[in-house]
């Protein structure tokens, strides 16, 4: 370029006159041109390498934050597929199940539904449940409904309010589950409703756990039958693997999966990691493990049955050793001959599923999390990571917290 502007230059320079003057221009122009070099030098962005250990909601969408920001972002999971706990795919029969069990989409955050619905579009779904209680269905939560059909009552809204205020206890404080579903309605209904299914789902007894167990699950008045009550419900049109397949497809992210952190830890070479998977086994568990309820899921094909069960979800309080039976057709408005279901058994032993809060188990944590923060150049997100209970979307807005971070701390 300096070259080819010379020789101009020197063409020029036999027409115009004094080469003294033609060459003083040249050195300005040189100097110039050296100038615009340094400064474009000074403002590129060299693209960083990220390494993300999980390919869940957590590490998927920081994946793709960062991809977007210019960074190179190897993504990796232990298991053999994407979209970790949400994961779905056809059955042999054809029919689009939920592998680690029932995931149904809501959230009250604009945001977070404004950024899934860039890779995805949705079938409108509320999600609604009944429980057993001696053989027979009652909408659950429990609402003024449940209660007119199981004590033969003829109850309006304020007629239900009035119910519940003189069947409660009253407790104060309300330091366990416990103490939160009696205040609210009473030792009958805890007792058809959330004891026995405490002790399954959890293996403690209510008054073990904290209370925000039980507080995630509201009683109503009215008769409002919706499992929740979000702004947005849904579910992605093509199930949950085929949105996670359009959050991870951009050219500056590399997927591999079937590979464990373990095993690449040491040969791996980036700037930036972004570890979602559990705190404890990142230190190696030097603390001692951090306890997890587990799930077994028995996934069952029933052919020719057009439906099993009038909604979504069956609860099973007191009854069998699972918690519940989902039967998918309703979740995803598939039109198929047969159906095909989940029964959810809970078990201490397996892969980590719900952190189990309670003090001793927050201080542990606690313990972890202190390691994580003196640790450079990584950063902890995710419910394993965090341990933390997350719904989707909450994972969702956490991961996208995290990457705003990381995006402007790189900048
Ligand atoms: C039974 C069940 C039902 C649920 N239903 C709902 C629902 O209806 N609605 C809702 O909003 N939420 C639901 N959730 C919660 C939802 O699953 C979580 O919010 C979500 O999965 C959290 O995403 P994540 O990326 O943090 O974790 P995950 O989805 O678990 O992803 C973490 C990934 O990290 C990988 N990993 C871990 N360790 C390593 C390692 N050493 N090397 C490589 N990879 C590793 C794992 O294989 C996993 O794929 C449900 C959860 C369960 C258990």
């Amino acid at each position: 370029m300096v070259c080819a502007t010379g020789c101009c230059a020197v063409e020029r320079a036999s027409q115009a006159g004094s080469i003294q003057g033609v060459l003083r221009r040249l050195h300005r122009r040189i100097a110039r041109y050296r100038r615009q070099a340094a400064r474009t030098m000074e403002n590129q962005v060299i693209p960083r390498k990220a390494l993300v250990v999980g390919a869940g909601f957590a590490g998927s969408v920081v994946a793709r934050e960062l991809a977007e920001a210019g960074q190179h972002v190897r993504v990796i999971d232990k298991r053999t597929h994407v979209a970790g706990n949400a994961f779905d795919e056809t059955d042999p029969q054809g029919v689009l199940i939920h592998n680690y069990g029932p995931h149904i989409f809501h959230t009250n955050s604009e945001r977070v539904w404004n950024y899934l619905s860039r890779f995805t579009e949705w079938r409108p779904y509320e999600h609604r449940v009944l429980g057993v209680v001696d053989g027979k269905l009652y909408p659950f939560p429990i609402n003024r409904d449940t209660l007119n059909r199981l004590y033969g009552l003829d109850l309006d809204e304020a007629g239900a309010a009035a119910y519940f205020e003189r069947v409660r206890e009253p407790r104060e404080p309300v330091l366990n589950s416990e103490d939160v579903v009696l205040n609210s309605v009473g030792r009958d209904l805890y007792e058809k409703f959330f004891l026995n299914y405490t002790r399954k789902q959890w293996g403690l007894e209510p008054s073990q756990l904290k209370a925000g167990v039980a507080a995630r699950i509201p009683v109503r008045a009215n008769a409002d039958d919706r499992y929740f009550t979000d702004k947005f419900q849904a579910m992605p049109i093509n199930g949950y693997t085929k949105m996670f397949e359009a959050i991870l497809d951009h050219p500056n992210i590399h997927v591999e999966v079937g590979i464990d952190f373990a095993h690449v830890r040491s040969q791996e070479v980036f700037d930036h990691l972004v570890y979602t998977g559990p705190i404890d086994a990142y230190f190696g568990y030097c603390h001692g493990r951090l306890p997890y309820r587990s799930l077994r899921f028995e996934h069952e094909h029933l052919p020719g049955v057009a439906q099993f069960q009038p909604v979504g979800t069956v609860n099973y309080p007191n009854d069998h050793a699972f918690t519940r039976i989902t039967e998918f057709k309703h979740l995803t408005g598939q039109q198929c001959a047969g159906s095909s279901i989940v029964r959810e058994y809970p078990q201490a032993e397996g892969d980590p599923y719900y952190p189990i809060p309670s003090d001793g188990n927050e201080a542990l944590f606690k313990r972890y999390q202190a390691l994580a923060e003196a640790e450079p150049n990584v950063t902890f997100v995710g419910r394993l990571a965090e341990y933390r209970y997350y719904n989707m979307d909450q994972v969702v807005a956490a991961a996208l917290a995290v990457a705003g971070r990381l995006v402007e701390s790189h900048r």
